[in-house]
């Protein structure tokens, strides 16, 4: 949802219009905010909080507006959901039933694909760096393509294969020297970034693989960065690649497929944000005449939405100028905000609460950090003690990053699906956070 062109994008949304631009989430005047059908209380009364809750039903929906949005611009395209945004089980099993593939970067995630039930066919494996027993996991369970970042990791890669007499498809991951103009520890393509195969050295690099026994060369991945709101990154991006492409086969190789990555941002504060069909069409324009199958491997877009985290207010303070509300939710929880300078919407749930005067106020959590600070000069109504809010666009990049730090357990989880709703995550028991801690015998 964009903003009117006559008002400024630094002007903050409203609660009425953060809900507006979010069709699962409504103000209903008896049951407070709901997601899908569920209301938020009924889900707080019985877990507690802070809790995590996800739509099932909008991950699937944007799941099919996505597909629909690439099928729609006429291109052959797959959908490896990048799991590392939110690999729960239930979610990643809402994906598989869609016909989802995963983009995995560990071993671990290669676990979880395959026990949530994503075929290893459609599994992906991204990532810097892939131990020897990573890629050995990989390969014994016939995973579809391996996206091969350097030099170093090609030669291991063949080396496993030949030990596993196996042959493996890969892709080179190239480095197509973009900024993606996001937050700079989620821009990936610049050349002084960890990842891929430099640009200029691509050709080569390809070159070898062909030779390698066990190595079967089918394509180019790419991937420059996380949360990008403006398509330019991406059109020059995919035209480095859609260059190399036609390169590579000038040469006499092979390239049947081009993994474009992921990255689609997701507007927040309700920035302008040109959405799926025009990412599609950015895709079009570069590789419509290629005749290679694409891959996409979206994250935050697929789920950040659909999440939002439930906290209630442990007490309000006000210190010198500053109102602060102090949640129950803290940084431990969500690290965004004091990771990524990020600007959650946070909206009441009760239905008075929401319609409520404002004023400026600090919402904080609990933690002895400063950075536990969840916004600032934010306009809120006051809201008493125990009341509760709900932390938008919190799917992504939200509970898979959270900590014990002040030994606070893991926070509840629950996915709503319609008018149903599950727990599917237990709040940790505060003991599991010692649980597999000794104290040696010399201390006794
Ligand atoms: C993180 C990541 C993604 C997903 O990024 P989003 O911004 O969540 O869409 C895709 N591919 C790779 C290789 C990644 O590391």
């Amino acid at each position: 949802m964009s903003l009117p062109s006559s008002q400024p994008v630094t002007e903050e949304p409203s609660i009425a219009e953060l809900l507006a631009a979010r069709p699962h989430l409504a103000m209903n005047a008896v049951d407070g905010l709901t997601l899908e059908s569920v209301p938020l209380n009924a889900i707080a009364d019985a877990l507690g909080t802070p809790t995590w809750v996800y739509g099932a039903g909008t991950t699937r929906a944007r799941y099919r507006a996505l597909a629909a949005a690439l099928t729609t611009a006429g291109l052959d395209a797959d959908l490896h959901y990048a799991m590392k945004a939110n690999d729960h089980l239930a979610i990643l099993r809402v994906f598989a039933q869609e016909g989802s593939g995963a983009d995995v970067v560990s071993a671990g995630e290669i676990r979880r694909a395959l026990a949530a039930g994503i075929p290893p066919a459609n599994i992906v494996f991204s990532g810097v760096g892939k131990s020897a027993s990573d890629l050995h996991l990989a390969l014994a369970h016939d995973i579809g393509q391996v996206n091969v970042e350097s030099a170093e990791e090609l030669e291991m890669l063949a080396a496993i294969a030949a030990g596993q007499n196996k042959t493996v498809r890969i892709a080179l991951r190239v480095n197509p020297d973009v900024d993606a103009a996001t937050h700079a520890k989620i821009t990936t393509g610049r050349a002084g970034d960890k990842f891929g195969v430099p640009w200029g050295d691509a050709a080569a690099l390809y070159a070898r693989a062909a030779g390698l026994p066990g190595i079967q060369p089918v394509g180019l991945a790419t991937h420059i960065g996380s949360q990008i709101l403006s398509l330019a990154p991406f059109r020059a991006a995919y035209a480095r690649i859609a260059a190399l492409v036609t390169d590579l086969r000038s040469a006499g190789h092979a390239v049947t497929t081009v993994d474009c990555g992921g990255g689609l941002g997701i507007p927040y504060r309700d920035e302008p944000a040109f959405g799926p069909a025009g990412l599609a069409g950015a895709l079009r324009s570069a590789f419509h005449n290629l005749d290679v199958r694409l891959k996409l491997e979206p994250g935050r877009w697929l789920v950040g939405p659909a999440g939002v985290l439930l906290a209630s207010v442990v007490l309000n303070k006000q210190t010198g100028a500053t109102r602060f509300i102090v949640l129950d939710a803290a940084m431990n929880d969500l690290i965004r905000p004091a990771m990524y300078d990020a600007w959650h919407g946070i909206v009441p749930i009760a239905a008075a609460d929401a319609v409520a005067p404002t004023t400026s106020t600090d919402i904080v959590g609990p933690v002895c950090e400063t950075g536990d600070t969840f916004a600032r000069s934010r306009q809120l109504p006051s809201l008493r003690q125990n009341a509760r809010v709900a932390i938008l666009d919190a799917g992504a990049y939200g509970s898979v990053m959270s900590s014990t730090y002040n030994a606070r357990p893991l926070a509840a989880e629950a996915l709503v699906d319609g008018d149903r709703w599950a727990v599917i995550r237990d709040r940790q028991p505060v003991e599991a956070l010692w649980q597999a801690e000794r104290i040696p015998d010399f201390l006794a």
